[in-house]
């Protein structure tokens, strides 16, 4: 007998956007200014900062997650 997959590349219909139970984490593309490269560091659990390393040198950055709705993603830390 054969396994047979199902595959198909119709989106699901009426897809409920429900935040709830669904791990999303959100995350930030930042400039680690000490390497001048771009990565992208994630949010804690705690939802209060970004928190990440610089993927070359290490270097551990956090950026306050404010309540003022900036919409700039994108941050240089220093
Ligand atoms: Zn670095």
């Amino acid at each position: 007998m054969n396994e047979r997959l199902d595959v198909t590349s119709d989106p699901e219909p009426n897809q409920p956007k429900e935040e709830s139970g669904r791990q999303v984490r959100p995350f930030l593309g930042i400039k680690f200014g000490c390497c001048s490269i771009y990565a992208r560091i994630y949010q804690n659990k705690d939802g209060t900062h970004y928190v990440g390393n610089c993927p070359k040198c290490a270097k551990q950055v956090r950026i306050k997650i404010g309540h003022g709705g900036s919409n700039n993603r994108f941050f240089t830390a220093y």
